[in-house]
């Protein structure tokens, strides 16, 4: 049985932290109805690129895009897309991506990267590690962890896969009273 976490619980300390809260107020950009995701790129501690994952070829809001990965681009991807367009050389950067599944509105919180048709852009883009959310810190994968990591999630119902790994029930409301900027 999982447990609800409140607001009064600080177990949950990475929604102090500001790539964190970047990441989220990017996810709750997206539109989507299973899961949205927040992702940045980070190069010397400063930010390069932002992107949350959406539709970009759909008639109604057709997007120009650098990078496509098909009819909608992972945030990941939008976020490396962003920095490539500003100019930045992406190389040796991190990405730190995080999210929450739209119905529950269940931050998710994990140890793995659960995505390999992302990995591609990594490796094209030399991009140095990749930090998912655990309540308490960002867990570090390598381009390599990824690979290891994502092979899990591509067997059969992926939003299933990631629902059965995410970590506690933490809700998106611990973060709706906090400040991007304290
Ligand atoms: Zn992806």
């Amino acid at each position: 049985m999982r447990y609800l976490k409140t607001f009064e619980d600080n177990s949950a300390s990475i929604i102090n932290d500001f790539f964190y809260k970047k990441c989220i107020s990017n996810a709750k950009q997206s539109k989507s109805k299973s899961e949205r995701y927040g992702a940045i790129v980070v190069k010397n501690g400063e930010i390069l690129g932002e992107g949350f994952n959406r539709a970009i070829v759909h008639p109604k809001f057709k997007l120009d895009r650098f990078l496509k990965q098909g009819y909608a681009n992972h945030a990941e991807v939008e976020a490396l897309n962003d920095a490539i367009t500003k100019g930045y050389d992406v190389s040796d950067s991190d990405i730190y991506v995080a999210g929450y599944f739209t119905k529950t509105k269940t931050l998710f919180f994990k140890q793995q990267f659960t995505c390999k048709l992302c990995i591609p852009y990594f490796k094209k883009f030399n991009i140095k590690n990749i930090y998912v959310p655990l309540p308490d810190k960002w867990n570090k994968r390598t381009v390599q962890n990824c690979v290891e990591d994502s092979v899990l999630f591509h067997r059969g119902n992926m939003h299933n896969d990631r629902l059965n790994v995410s970590v506690g029930d933490y809700k998106l409301s611990l973060l709706e009273n906090k400040k991007l900027y304290d």
